[in-house]
């Protein structure tokens, strides 16, 4: 079995560096009206230290802008 906390890091597509994993929420990613007929996926995030980028990985590893803002406004 596959603890879900283990996960290994991908690397940054942006500048190859092995990135920091954040946290894991369950989504469906769907509206609640939609959510019981969507499978539950579990969204990874990931910030990358070396070129200060946010990625969520849910069947993609893709860039995260709601964090991404959040982080650069800090
Ligand atoms: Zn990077």
């Amino acid at each position: 079995m596959t603890d879900q906390s283990q996960q290994p890091a991908p690397d940054c597509p942006e500048c190859g560096q092995t990135l920091t994993f954040i946290e894991t929420v369950i989504s469906s990613g769907a509206f609640r009206t939609q959510a019981e007929n969507m499978p539950q996926i579990p969204i990874h995030y990931y910030d990358c230290d070396a070129c200060g980028t946010c990625w969520k990985l849910g069947t993609r590893l893709l860039p995260d802008p709601v964090r991404q803002i959040a982080r650069d406004s800090r």
